[in-house]
């Protein structure tokens, strides 16, 4: 534009979006950024990006941000705007108050997955060693914590098997339960530029997502099935493998556990795995399921991309495992072009895993209760860790209900807005004695917050994130902290403040330590960052410029082991008083509860969330397109306007999550997976009917 300012200088960092991880150059003018540039040296994005990430500008420097910290002695309570000293004083008497009320379980930390990997390390540290529990979890308890469950169990790591990159060598291409071309909208075009050079697609979700009507591809087959029902699907499918003789034999016998698979084979061979016998289950017809194991078996890449629409269901670790089974039953590991692919929600979810932010392992995924990886970290922490899990996001919940756990320090998650069953949420916190919310906004969560500490924005810090392939990219500080304190340092204070001592002067000395004590990430430092632009762990001495593709000559855990995974409906079933069925997603515009894209001017495309309702259920309840819509289900109720849309399929209603007053986590159940408590989002039974505008 004629008179703007002209960039001076530009600054290399990571989009704090999505999990593609995309990388940009922020140009600044002085100390003002003037706009976010694709960067094209970007392993991630080679120079693409979504509108999300090219504004993302706009929320840093929002007249909403909250600048100083403020505490107040009840929820009922004006806040008092106070010093970081005053503040950071408070919250640590009141931490330590009840600890010696209560004991040294009453208390603990929330880690966020839009924070960078040294900061999520920073509170699981301080938890274990300030704290002296492990009560400590992290925001991908409620997205991908069935991915580091499954994955683990079969292959030997909680982390995707290839590079973005792989999806351009991959003949068939199989996305279950993810939206790329909203969710992760680079990869996805990256994809849909692979289905236009031929390579073939099989979509199984519920709903018909863009890319099924993608143009000018070869062949797309959509599994339409049942909310509720992938691993019935999934084992179908792995079905029609053995039965029909489609299983990579030489690849098993020599990758995979012997005894695993006979045991998985005899399970999976039965007629009750069979499409036909499951067709009613899951309302994919027989001969589509048969169809979809063809092509996928007799490719010669055949790649799986999954997202929360296989993880966020009662049987998330087992979809989990299904979808292993079926890439090592078929030889697709361990090389390009193929592999089982978490598409990560947020940023830095993978990163937040690896750092040690679950209640039962430390950083790399070690257990708690191994004493020689525990010793490592005391030695260098130089206190003594407890041996026994802490407390899991739901589990705290319900020990705040039952008066046993009185405190908590929530860094960057608003738990009452994103966590489901809203009401049993916020009866949670109400329970608590000392809630700590550190978070850009006043968020939904800080309602019932004591001490509010006034986060940093991405944009305000130097760190790392790690994206859904396992890249590490560096995230470079543009401007100060508004408030005075990255979240780091904050969280430093606190530690000090609880009696441990933290002394870290910049972030590289946090990687630093990460690095000496998971073996992982032995080989990353900011250096090694600077140098290469990016690494994918595992980067150490045996693979010193990352591991674009993991699993190559053997699985992590040695052998590949398949696992049994039975089919158990969920309990969210239809009946007379809920006959229809809620599943839920986001669009390309908003990203996850909008607390940032809501703030940014230039994606606010949308003002509320919808509720996508087939044509025949629309019209059994006189609703037509823009009505005011009541759901209600056995936790809540909500009003949403209708999109009425043939997208879904009749019995089956959709919305988003971005705007807090639909509250669709109103209506979503306490139901999880069985293995992680990762609550059951992506099915509710409810009931919709026409309402006057509220
Ligand atoms: Fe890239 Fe995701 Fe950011 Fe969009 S939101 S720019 S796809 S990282």
């Amino acid at each position: 534009l004629i008179g703007a300012p002209r960039p001076e200088r530009s600054v290399v960092t990571t989009c704090a979006y999505c999990g593609v991880g995309c990388s940009f150059r922020a140009e600044m003018h002085g100390e003002t950024l003037l706009r976010m540039v694709p960067d094209s040296n970007g392993a991630a994005n080679r120079g693409h990006a979504c509108v999300k990430g090219r504004f993302a500008l706009g929320y840093a420097t929002h007249p909403d941000r909250i600048t100083q910290p403020m505490v107040r002695a009840s929820i009922n309570d004006p806040w008092r705007a106070v010093s970081w000293d005053e503040a950071i004083a408070y919250a640590a008497s009141e931490l330590k108050r009840i600890q010696s009320t209560y004991g040294r379980f009453a208390i603990g930390g929330i880690t966020s997955s839009r924070c960078t990997n040294e900061e999520t390390y920073l509170v699981q540290k301080m938890v274990r060693a300030a704290f002296g529990n492990n009560n400590v979890d992290t925001c991908a308890r409620v997205c991908h914590s069935p991915t580091g469950y499954g994955l683990k169990q079969t292959l030997g790591e909680s982390a995707g098997t290839q590079n973005f990159d792989s999806v351009m060598e991959a003949d068939v291409v199989l996305v279950i339960g993810a939206n790329p071309t909203d969710g992760h909208p680079v990869f996805g075009s990256r994809l849909k530029q692979r289905l236009r050079e031929g390579a073939q697609l099989i979509v199984v979700d519920p709903r018909r997502i863009d890319l099924v009507r993608t143009p000018h591809i070869a062949a797309a087959q959509h599994l339409k099935l049942k909310p509720g029902t992938n691993v019935a699907l999934l084992n179908s499918l792995a079905h029609v493998i053995v039965s029909e003789g489609l299983v990579d034999e030489a690849f098993v016998a020599e990758r995979c556990e012997a005894e695993a698979y006979a045991k998985w084979r005899h399970f999976i061979a039965d007629p009750a795995q069979s499409p036909e016998s499951l067709a009613a289950e899951t309302g994919v017809p027989a001969d589509a399921v048969r169809a979809a194991a063809r092509l996928y078996a007799n490719a010669r890449n055949a790649a799986i991309y999954y997202g929360l629409g296989v993880t966020e269901h009662a049987q998330g670790s087992t979809a989990v495992m299904a979808i292993a089974n079926l890439a090592m039953a078929t030889g697709n590991l361990g090389r390009v072009g193929v592999g089982v692919n978490p598409l990560r929600g947020q940023n830095n979810v993978q990163g937040s895993c690896d750092m040690g932010s679950f209640p039962h392992e430390l950083p790399g995924y070690r257990h708690v209760s191994d004493a020689a990886v525990r010793a490592s970290f005391e030695s260098a922490w130089q206190v003594s860790l407890h041996d026994e899990p802490g407390l899991r996001i739901p589990n705290m919940f319900e020990a705040a209900l039952a008066g046993e756990y009185k405190g908590i320090y929530i860094q960057g998650e608003d738990l009452a807005q994103s966590d489901p069953n809203t009401q049993h949420v916020t009866d949670a916190l109400r329970a608590m004695e000392c809630v700590i919310v550190q978070d850009l906004f006043l968020n939904e969560t800080a309602k019932y917050a004591h001490v509010f500490l006034p986060g940093s924005s991405f944009l305000e810090k130097d760190g790392t994130f790690t994206n859904a392939e396992r890249r590490i990219s560096r995230v470079r500080r543009v401007m100060s902290p508004r408030a005075g304190y990255a979240d780091w340092e904050a969280t430093q204070l606190l530690a000090r403040a609880m009696g441990y001592p933290m002394a870290y002067a910049h972030p590289a000395q946090i990687m630093d330590e990460i690095a000496a004590l998971t073996p992982t990430f032995a080989g990353v430092s900011y250096a090694l960052l600077d140098g290469l632009g990016s690494v994918q762990w595992p980067c150490n001495e045996a693979h010193p410029q990352g591991t674009p593709t993991m699993h190559v000559d053997q699985f992590v855990r040695g052998k590949g082991k398949f696992m049994l995974t039975g089919y158990v409906p969920t309990r969210e079933r239809v009946n007379a008083r809920f006959p229809l069925l809620l599943t839920t997603g986001r669009i390309l515009s908003q990203y996850n509860v909008g607390a940032q894209t809501r703030r940014t001017d230039n994606v606010v495309w949308h003002d509320q969330d919808r509720l996508e309702i087939h044509p025949q259920d629309a019209c059994d309840r006189g609703i037509a397109e823009g009505d005011w819509c009541g759901i209600s289900s056995r936790a809540g109720d909500t009003v949403l306007r209708a999109c009425v849309t043939d997208r879904v399929a009749p019995g089956v209603v959709y919305t988003t999550f971005h705007f807090p007053e639909s509250g669709a986590n109103v209506i979503t159940t306490e139901n999880s997976d069985w293995a992680t408590n990762c609550p059951e989002y992506k099915v509710t039974a409810v009931q919709v009917v026409r309402v006057q505008q509220p």
